[in-house]
């Protein structure tokens, strides 16, 4: 019994977040919470205003497999950009001109125009430190500002790639890419190593476009992997398939998560496609941090050509 939409049942429940009357017949979000009683493992909801529940916990909100049939048209579409937002960032280079103050960490790419002497600047973590401003020009002739603080031999005409720069607004109101701890900075896109694969959809069986096979750490153990029918443990790594779902009385579709323990993922009929998509996927802090873990996955998978020559091409 995971979280879930619903229809309201009654005019009786009360949004956990704007503490208003959730009225019948309205979709709302029930949180799942576990409580025990007497050694007993009680299951019950909190409700949300849809509104509500996204702006508590969006990721949450994202996750849910059960109603989303009830969701009308606008919030199917709110969701669905979402998820696209959230599947389309990772490895995606953009022209240091086309980034937005909010971005958070983005990766830039273009060519050196011009490099400032060394003065104090203003580091990711607030702190001042001596660094450069670069002058970064796209494929297009725009401008944007870089803060590098590297040692590093910047010239004048060579290609620049960041990867997981920090965005931030610079005094002139425009965005400016900073190097943090995690930044990388290259200036040959072949030796470029997180971008060895273009982002990948599979379209081997009939599947929603706007989810994503991806891996992941079991947020819960709440989920049974589809092969095994195992609970897969809280804070193991998973593979998540893509799937339409079917509302059993209405036989309405709707978009879906598969989750598979990532060795019996290897028994599922779409297997190599699946994982295919899942390890374009990755990022390069989810591979640091789950090292051991894809060493092993990838050591189960070398019968997969394919897969297992882009697995090792990403953690070595
Ligand atoms: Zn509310
Ligand atoms: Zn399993």
């Amino acid at each position: 019994m995971p979280d879930k939409f619903e229809l309201a049942k009654s005019n009786r429940s009360t949004c956990k977040k704007c503490k208003e009357k959730i009225m019948k017949d309205v979709v709302r979000f029930g949180e799942e919470s576990v409580f025990v009683r007497d050694g007993n493992e009680i299951r019950s909801f909190r409700w949300y205003h849809f509104d509500c529940a996204l702006d508590k916990f969006k990721e949450r909100v994202l996750e849910v497999e059960e109603g989303n049939e009830l969701l009308n048209e606008e919030q199917r579409k709110e969701l669905a950009d979402m998820r696209n937002k959230l599947g389309a960032s990772e490895f995606d280079f953009k022209s240091i001109a086309d980034l937005s103050g909010d971005e958070g960490i983005a990766n830039i790419k273009g060519s050196i125009l011009r490099v400032m002497n060394p003065r104090d600047l203003t580091n990711t973590k607030g702190e001042v430190q001596t660094g450069r401003i670069v002058y970064v020009e796209d494929a297009h002739g725009n401008r944007g500002k870089a803060v590098v603080f590297s040692d590093l031999d910047l010239k004048k005409g060579s290609p620049i790639l960041m990867v997981n720069c920090h965005v931030r607004l610079g005094g002139d109101d425009k965005a400016e890419v900073v190097e943090g701890p995690k930044t990388k900075i290259y200036f040959d896109e072949s030796k470029v190593n997180v971008t060895v694969t273009t982002k990948y959809i599979s379209q081997a069986w009939e599947r929603p476009k706007n989810i994503f096979c991806v891996f992941e750490i079991a947020p819960t153990s709440r989920a049974s992997c589809v092969i095994c029918e195992e609970r897969i443990t809280k804070g193991d790594l998973k593979l998540i398939k893509a799937v339409w779902g079917e509302n059993e009385k209405t036989k309405a579709k709707y978009p879906r998560k598969n989750s598979y323990h990532p060795i019996c993922a290897l028994e599922d009929d779409d297997a190599a496609e699946f994982i295919y998509e899942a390890v374009t996927r990755l990022s390069p802090d989810f591979i640091s941090e789950n090292l051991d873990e894809l060493n092993i996955f990838k050591s189960k998978i070398k019968n997969l050509t394919r897969e297992y020559e882009l697995l090792s091409n990403l953690i070595e």
